[in-house]
């Protein structure tokens, strides 16, 4: 599908300030040289660990932070490149869904003027029609309309998360950037909270960027995935060669995590060593080689190249 969203080896490093002039002695390479293509209605699934650089690479998109290198290409503008006003007019169309939607409610505002609020202040509902449009959207998010003037405390995690979802979608976004959004979730509701954004994807056309430590969370909504580890990808396949066929050892590791329903398929299992080491502080060569189990001396001075294998997968590995 035509490119919605291209983003171009894309970096961010955040200074560490040491000493009592705070001078900036080295820096944590958050993202370090990041690039993938989401397409218009495509959802890609961006997975890692805690610490990985999922968070910040969705943040430097949407450019809540700013880059330190590399372009983000939207709807054929470069997002970097825009001024506060032209970035302002293009807010709506780019959403945040985040994990806790609990702390970006007021508790003291109802939840219909909570996403009342939004559509007022973007100019898409004028006071006449804004409850008519609340409605709207708090069914098209699975939220009956007697919820309308109730508080965000007397709702579930997974209703709470619908009114997250809602309030983004009040503003009739192309592109969602959902982070860790059923982390928090018991894991029957976030399958339903899943469903809900399959839904949203086949009636509005939505395009995502899906992050998520677990594996499990993106297999049924994203066709697309990117396996992150200590800033960088490592892994970039559709999602179905993926998981039929990982190359990366990482990938490996995480898939091993997830239950094969299929009983006669049998998959290599990887369990991992160890905690992902400090951003501030990463192995040489290969991030990934303290934790492998192929790595080889090789591995530990010499960085695999981030390689297209052709038929939209690339592995940074050196014995793939
Ligand atoms: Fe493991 Fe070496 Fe491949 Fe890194 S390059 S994933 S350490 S085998």
């Amino acid at each position: 599908s035509e490119p919605l969203l291209e983003v171009k080896n894309l970096k961010k490093y955040f200074p560490i300030k040491e000493g009592i002039f705070k001078r900036t002695t080295s820096h944590v390479k958050a993202v370090d040289d990041v690039s993938f293509t989401i397409g218009k209605g495509e959802a890609f699934g961006l997975v890692g660990e805690s610490g990985s650089g999922k968070t910040t690479t969705g943040q430097t998109i949407l450019r809540l932070t700013e880059k330190t290198e590399g372009e983000v290409w939207y709807k054929g503008q470069n997002l970097h490149d825009l001024s506060k006003e032209e970035l302002r007019k293009l807010r709506p169309s780019m959403q945040l869904v985040f994990q806790d939607p609990y702390s970006s409610l007021n508790p003291r505002m109802r939840v219909g003027e909570a996403i009342g609020e939004a559509l007022l202040e973007h100019k898409l509902a004028t006071k006449e029609d804004v409850r008519d449009k609340v409605l709207e959207v708090m069914e098209l998010c699975g939220l009956a309309p007697y919820h309308i003037d109730r508080y965000p405390h007397e709702f579930s995690g997974g209703q709470r998360q619908r009114i997250g979802i809602a309030r983004a979608m009040a503003l009739q976004p192309d592109f969602l950037v959902a982070d860790e959004p059923v982390a928090a979730l018991d894991v029957s509701i976030q399958a339903q909270i899943i469903n809900l954004f399959s839904e949203l994807k086949e009636k509005r056309g939505l395009s995502y960027l899906f992050i998520s430590h677990d594996l499990s969370v993106v297999e049924h909504l994203c066709t697309k995935i990117g396996i992150m580890y200590l800033g960088s990808l490592v892994e970039l396949a559709p999602r179905d060669e993926l998981f039929a066929n990982p190359l990366h050892p990482y990938t490996k590791a995480l898939l091993s995590a997830v239950p094969i329903p299929d009983p006669t398929v049998k998959r290599e299992r990887i369990i991992l060593k160890g905690d992902i080491p400090s951003p501030a502080n990463p192995p040489s060569g290969c991030r990934f080689h303290t934790r492998c189990p192929y790595a080889t001396a090789r591995c530990e001075e010499e960085v695999p190249a981030f390689r297209d294998l052709g038929q939209e997968r690339y592995v940074a590995c050196h014995i793939v």
